[in-house]
Parts: C-alpha cells; structure tokens; sequence
C-alpha cells in the first residue's frame, strides 16, 4: 500500500478512533483491550478525565512559552519529580532517546571537568536508549545499529547482570564516567537484574567514582510497582531518566540528578526549545497526581502479580514456552521459536500486545488495569500461544 508516510514501522492494519480505560476503539467500531499502553505510555489508560482536563485546561491558557522564561509548571513537576525519585534536580527534553542524550552529556562533561580526554560510559548486552546518534551508540541492537556508523566512540558494552564484567571493564579502562543501564530491561526483552546486583553496582559506583544512571523509561514512573524500577533494591542512582508514562500519552522526557551529577550541566551546556512546556508539565503533574491519588502503584504490583501468576499456571507445561517474566505490569513471555505472528493474530483476537527480541511476547498495560481486564488478557493470548506452539 502506498503511503505519505516513510516506511519506518510495519504498521498493522488498524486505526483506533477513541479510548476509555483500558480500551481502544477502531474505525468499524470494534474493541480492543488495549495491553501495549502506546508502549508502556498511556499509564492512566484512555481518556483519564484528570488528565484530559489539565491538558484542556493548560491548552486553554498557554502552551508554549520556551525555557528563556520562567515556567511554574515545569517549577512544579521538578519538585514531584525530586520528591519521587529522591533527586535534586531535574533537566526536560521530549522523548526517552533525547533524555539518555542528556544524561550522556552529564557524564561526558562530569569527566571533562575533572580533565578526562575521554569520558567513558559502560553499558549493558541487550541494553535499549534510543535511536539518536548517541544512544545508538549506547544501544545493543545490531538491528537498529546497522548502517549508522560512525557512531560515537566512548563506550564499552558488558555482560546484563554481572557484577564482575562492570568491574572488569573498569580495571581496563580507566577513563569509566559512569555506568548508564536499565534494571529492568524493555526492548531487550523484560530481563531484570538482581537486587544484589544493583546494590553492588551502586558501591562499585561509589569506590570508583562514577556516576550511576538508570533508564527508567520504561520501567518507571509505576510500571513496577514503585515510583522507580530500581527502588526494589533499596538503592539511590546519581542519575535517573524518565520519559514514557511521566507525561501519561504527551511527548515528555525528563532526567534527574543528584549528589556528584547535580550542578554538572550550567547555563549554555544544554537546551531545548520544547522540553518542559506549559503543556507537557500540566500533563505530567496531572498524571503523577493520578497515580497517587487513585494508587496505582499499588495497582500495578497487584494486578501484576495476578496477570503474571495468571498466565503463568496458564502456559505451565506448554511446550515452546520457556518463561514468564517482569515485574508489575512490565511482563514478558518468552518462545522457543520467533513468534512476531502473534501481534495479529492477538489484534484480529481484540487484544494488542507486541512481541521485542523475536520470541518476547510483551505486555505493558495501563496501570489502571483491573483483575477482570487482566483475566481476559489471559483467556484470549493463552490459547494463541498454545496453538501457535503446536505449529509445525
Ligand atoms: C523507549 C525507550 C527509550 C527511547 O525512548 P523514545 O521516547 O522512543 O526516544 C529509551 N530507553 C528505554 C529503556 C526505553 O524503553
């Protein structure tokens, strides 16, 4: 089919026309439950009426003003941000890519100002940070790799979950910054790490003098049941960056700092013409309000913990399934064989769910999910899964 749209994304063949809760409608007035959340954003689901109402409300007043002027609402979500995250001070951009990019920016300049000629960051196998130049450069994606180079020297890539290989890495190369990884891996395909693991982490951090930065694009802001995937372990980064579900469907990314990482960026180091709008920050309040007030979080761990066990004794001795796995409504089934055929076959099913590393079925539903929604998750992917395992 021809289009006025690059040919970037193999898109399914559906259009949705408007949402309620965890539910889409298409343009023939079918229904779908909705368990990708526009990949893990819309975590107040569809039409959430505190969220619809400040964006109205904000849109109705200013939208835009520029960061060359004071802005009460970025002022605002800042200070919820630190409150959450237990940082001191948060820099906006707009999408997850731009935030990494911030933060790698951090680290670089953290080095250069301690005389560094070249500022390395360590990163993670399997690792996502975006497709801009820099963290592709950070990304292990052959696949969204390929064809990109020259990419940005200063990094060097090490075993998922192993403390050894970071300490490694770092006896070799002395010119480490920082460590920038996910906890709780997305694009990857929802591999979490160790308690143990990050709390050694952040005391390698420590002895040797670098930053920790955590991506919590898709892990945080209550996918996993706390605010922040990496608070499971107790432990507090020097940088953690935010975009996805912080803006609960508008363009918002965010990182915030403390400790060695806070004051490293001054006046002129780094800008942005839209980051932190009028708009956005109205938005990302009204969602962080939400959240609370209506505990989702809570939510999220329970209604989790329900899918995941769900379909865990669902699939129990189905062959073909290897494991069930994430945390909260971060959850991930993995498949002996490549499996991509199951996104439509799921979608002609009503359900919309997305399959990342070839055989990683991925489910990141909005927050506000209930236990019957969760069920019917269950009863309509389970059966596709063990049908499609039955294949020759
Ligand atoms: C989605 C994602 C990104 C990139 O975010 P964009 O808004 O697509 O640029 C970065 N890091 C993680 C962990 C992500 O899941």
């Amino acid at each position: 089919m021809s289009s006025a749209i690059s040919n970037t994304y193999g898109r399914l063949p559906v259009a949705f026309t408007h949402g309620k809760g965890v539910w889409l409608w298409d343009t023939n007035g079918r229904r779908y439950l909705d368990a990708m959340a526009g990949i893990g954003v819309s975590c107040l689901g569809h039409d959430h009426p505190k969220l619809v109402a400040a964006i109205s409300e904000q849109a109705a007043r200013v939208i835009h003003t520029s960061n060359l002027y004071q802005i009460p609402q970025q002022e605002a979500l800042a200070k919820r941000i630190n409150e959450i995250s237990n940082m001191t001070e948060v820099l906006f951009g707009n999408s997850g890519a731009e935030a990494n990019e911030a933060a790698i920016k951090l680290a670089r300049y953290y080095g250069y100002k301690k005389g560094n000629d070249l500022p390395t960051i360590i990163t993670m196998e399997s690792s996502w940070h975006g497709r801009t130049l820099g963290t592709l450069a950070a990304t292990d994606s052959e696949k969204a790799r390929t064809g990109f180079g020259p990419l940005p020297e200063g990094f060097v890539k090490v075993k998922y979950n192993d403390l050894e290989a970071v300490r490694n890495a770092g006896d070799k190369e002395p010119r480490v910054v920082a460590v920038l990884l996910e906890v709780l891996q997305g694009e990857g395909g929802i591999r979490p790490s160790d308690i143990a693991y990050m709390k050694g982490l952040r005391k390698l951090c420590d002895e040797r003098g670098w930053l920790m930065m955590i991506d919590e694009v898709q892990s945080g802001i209550g996918r996993t049941g706390k605010w922040l995937a990496h608070q499971w372990a107790d432990i507090l980064p020097d940088v953690v960056v935010l975009a996805k579900g912080l803006g609960g469907g508008v363009p918002i990314g965010a990182i915030a700092a403390r400790g060695p990482a806070a004051g490293v960026l001054g006046p002129g180091s780094h800008g942005t013409t839209f980051g932190g709008s009028p708009l956005v920050c109205a938005a990302g309040l009204a969602t962080l309000g939400a959240l609370e007030s209506e505990k989702l979080l809570e939510n999220a761990a329970i209604v989790g913990a329900h899918l995941k066990a769900g379909l865990e004794s669902a699939l129990k001795g189905t062959p073909g399934v290897l494991e069930v796995r994430g945390q909260g409504l971060m959850l991930g089934v993995e498949l002996e064989k490549p499996c991509g055929v199951l996104v439509g076959r799921a979608l002609e099913a009503g359900l919309l769910i997305n399959v990342t590393r070839d055989r990683v079925i991925r489910m990141l539903p909005p927050l506000l999910i209930n236990k019957a929604e969760a069920d019917e998750i269950v009863k309509i992917l389970v059966p596709l899964i063990k049908a499609f395992n039955a294949e020759q």
